[in-house]
């Protein structure tokens, strides 16, 4: 049987983030991806937007990886020409019960080191965004948006520099947990057993399934798992907005937010839509809605102004109630399984997060990271 010392599952933004930290750590790392090649799913199909660690409960892994993922991601941007811009984005309340949320959220982030946040009234809202309609606003100055693709390209540059190999076509069936570590099988044209002293689990929404085939895993370390699909409409013609303009959050998401790219485009989106099945067609009837939570703050969105656009869909974890969850990732001090980390409900915002959540896997398989 093959032997190698590090696998990571998975190549969108995370596991290629995890592949650079373990190459420049000085593994010997190879890269399993099921697909013809890296970053073509949730990676690719999200609003791109660098978060600022705002929403997320106090002390929770999506507070402390975001505010220090997007630290790290702006000063990667920089020294490795990733295209970003720090648009800002203003999360604006509509009427009295939103204005509350505002000051929830503002204390929030607060408590999460997000201390640059701005209230801002009706006039001083029209003055930034003449376009919106609304009483009132909280500014995030640290808030951007980031070319996803150029960014996985940067890393799996890296990562390659360091000594990774990238395989395509080379879905991971199941594992076996050894001593040793896991024994994976590799599906593809040339199926194969490898066994790896250590594997990370990146696999995004095929994570929990993937997991679940690993014998010598105590199942109950598995959730299961969940998808809230979020579709976006662009917007037909130029931006009226040139910051990122998000409503308050609704369960399950951030609420139809807009969003520009850096080309400068307008898209609104993503709506939550629970599914079974993995499906990123856009449904031209969802617009409807779009139209309705869009003129909450934009009343002069013209009829007709939105074309379907693209669709992602979030790695949710099932929990009674449907109660947000945190991020799950769990090493072998958790979980037992030697060399294993595994990563699940890596849903927003797992790209910003993407380069600490690297380094707390990595932490994770020195044993430095408690559990
Ligand atoms: C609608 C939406 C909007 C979002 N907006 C934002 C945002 O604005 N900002 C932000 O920070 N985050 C955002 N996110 C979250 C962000 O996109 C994800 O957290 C991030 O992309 C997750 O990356 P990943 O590498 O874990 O997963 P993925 O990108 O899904 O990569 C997983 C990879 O694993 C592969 N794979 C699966 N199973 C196997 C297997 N058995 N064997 C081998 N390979 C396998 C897949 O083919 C895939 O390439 C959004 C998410 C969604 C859905």
């Amino acid at each position: 049987m093959e032997t190698v010392e590090t696998a990571v599952v998975g190549a969108g933004a995370v596991g290629l983030a995890v592949a650079r930290a373990l190459a420049l750590s000085g593994r010997e790392v190879v890269v399993l991806e099921a697909l013809e090649t890296f970053g073509t799913e949730t990676s690719s199909r999200n609003s791109e937007v660098i978060h600022a660690g705002i929403y997320y409960p106090a002390g929770s892994l999506k507070a402390r990886l975001c505010v220090a993922g997007k630290r790290m991601l702006y000063d990667y941007c920089r020294d490795r020409g990733v295209a970003f811009e720090r648009l800002g984005k203003l999360i604006v309340a509509t009427d009295e019960a939103e204005r509350a949320v505002l000051a929830r959220l503002h204390a929030r982030a607060a408590g999460n080191g997000v201390d640059d946040l701005a209230r801002l009234d009706r006039d001083e809202v029209r003055a930034r965004e003449p376009e919106l309609d609304v009483s009132g606003a909280l500014f995030s100055p640290s808030t951007g948006i980031v070319d996803s693709h150029g960014l996985m390209l940067a890393l799996l540059g890296d990562a390659e520099a360091a000594g990774a190999m990238l395989a395509v076509h080379a879905p991971v069936g199941a594992g076996e947990a050894r001593d040793a570590g896991i024994v994976l099988r590799v599906g593809g044209a040339a199926p194969t057993a490898l066994l790896a002293r250590e594997t990370v689990n990146a696999a995004g929404l095929g994570a929990p399934s993937l997991a679940g085939t690993i014998r010598g895993l105590d199942p109950s370390r598995v959730p299961e798992r969940a998808m809230a699909k979020g579709s976006y409409h662009t917007l037909a013609g130029p931006s009226p907005f040139s910051t990122l303009i998000y409503p308050v959050p609704v369960e399950a998401g951030l609420g139809i937010h807009a969003t520009l790219d850096l080309a400068g485009r307008c898209r609104f989106g993503p709506d939550v839509e629970w599914v079974d099945a993995i499906d990123y067609g856009v449904d031209p009837a969802r617009a409807e809605a779009f139209y309705g939570a869009v003129r909450r703050y934009w009343p002069a969105l013209p009829d007709g102004a939105l074309r379907p656009g693209y669709a992602g869909i979030r790695p949710k974890l099932r929990r009674p109630g449907g109660a947000a969850t945190d991020f799950v990732i769990e090493g072998p001090a958790d979980h037992g399984a030697p060399g294993l980390v595994n990563l699940f409900g890596i849903e927003s915002p797992g790209l910003t997060a993407a380069l600490a959540i690297a380094e707390l896997v990595r932490a994770k398989l020195d044993g430095r990271a408690a559990g």
